[in-house]
């Protein structure tokens, strides 16, 4: 296995003072868990000098309900997020994505943050984040701004964030209680794997009709997409197994997925369906308990 190459490495315990260090040191980067980046240093595919450990600022850890919305800081530990009560009870496609990251001790180094802004097309969160309509609070020393989660993903391994920006937290806004959800992730293995296709699924129903619709796939485009055509075929209508077919075929013309080591380009455009499929009978079945 190939050496780490040498880096320094910093450990601010405020906001502050870590945008001062991304901002004047030299091939500075923010480090949460390091599941992802230390690989990448190794590899030399990613080149630092300075790394800014997040792990130990308060701000950027747990989850807060807020009023309706839940806010998850940046550096909060997958472990904690599959654990959360108030993730369970309000976003458990969140929480069902979170307990399919790696293995118990990735779960314990990673973060939330760096599952986004390490930008696989893969991430296993992002799916459940796009549906959740989640946005990213983003800071620099020279001000903030809040972004939709999808556009912190700009192509594989590439996000959208300056280099003197960190991502502090992501917020969404609390689903209502009748929303039901699906996630719903395929790999090589049961466990242990990184998806060859993820799909998160919420739906709203008025009565016995779906009001709205909202489903994401990952691992099948160059990042995780939301599929809106594939939505509007379920608004307004009393569901069925038919329209539900109609919807998972939509999804399966809209990804774009590559070849590689894990799956061809073929296997994951029919999986999408599959797997959108899927969710979308959990999430219907769910609401029909409910009704
Ligand atoms: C064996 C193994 C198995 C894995 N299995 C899975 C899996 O099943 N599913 C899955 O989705 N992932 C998987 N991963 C990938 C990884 O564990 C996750 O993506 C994890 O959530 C990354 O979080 P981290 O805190 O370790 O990120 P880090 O490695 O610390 O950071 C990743 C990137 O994000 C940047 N970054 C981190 N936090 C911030 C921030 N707050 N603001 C700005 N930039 C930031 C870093 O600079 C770096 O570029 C696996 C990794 C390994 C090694």
């Amino acid at each position: 296995m190939k050496p780490l190459p040498s880096f320094l490495i910093h450990r601010p315990r405020t906001v502050n003072e870590a945008l001062k260090m991304l901002s004047e040191l030299e091939k500075a980067k923010p480090i949460a868990g390091g599941t992802d980046l230390l690989p990448l240093l190794r590899d030399r595919v990613v080149e630092a000098k300075n790394l800014i450990d997040i792990s130990l600022i308060p701000e950027l850890r747990g989850i807060k309900e807020g009023r309706n919305e839940i806010r998850i800081g940046a550096a909060t530990k997958i472990k904690d997020v599959e654990k959360s009560r108030i993730i369970f009870e309000k976003a458990p496609v969140l929480c069902d994505a979170a307990s399919s990251i790696g293995s118990p001790q990735i779960r314990n180094l990673g973060t939330i943050g760096g599952n986004i802004c390490n930008a696989s097309p893969a991430a296993d969160s992002a799916p459940s984040l796009l549906v959740l309509d989640a946005y990213a609070e983003v800071v620099s020393s020279k001000g903030s701004r809040e972004i939709p989660v999808k556009e912190v993903f700009k192509g594989p391994k590439r996000n959208s964030l300056r280099p003197d920006e960190l991502l502090i937290s992501i917020k969404f806004p609390e689903p209502f209680d009748t929303s039901t959800m699906s996630f719903q992730k395929l790999g090589r293995r049961r466990g242990y794997t990184i998806a060859q296709v993820n799909v998160a699924v919420l739906l709203e129903f008025d009565g016995p009709v779906c009001c709205d619709a909202k489903i994401s796939v990952g691992a099948a485009a160059s990042t995780p997409i939301r599929i809106y055509e594939a939505e509007e075929r379920l608004w307004n209508k009393r569901l069925t197994e038919e329209i539900i077919e109609d919807a998972s075929t939509q999804c399966m013309r809209a990804v774009d997925p590559i070849d590689d080591v894990r799956a061809s380009a073929e296997y994951r455009r029919e999986m999408s369906h599959v797997l959108v499929r899927r969710c979308l009978m959990e999430a219907w079945n769910k609401a029909r308990r409910l009704m």
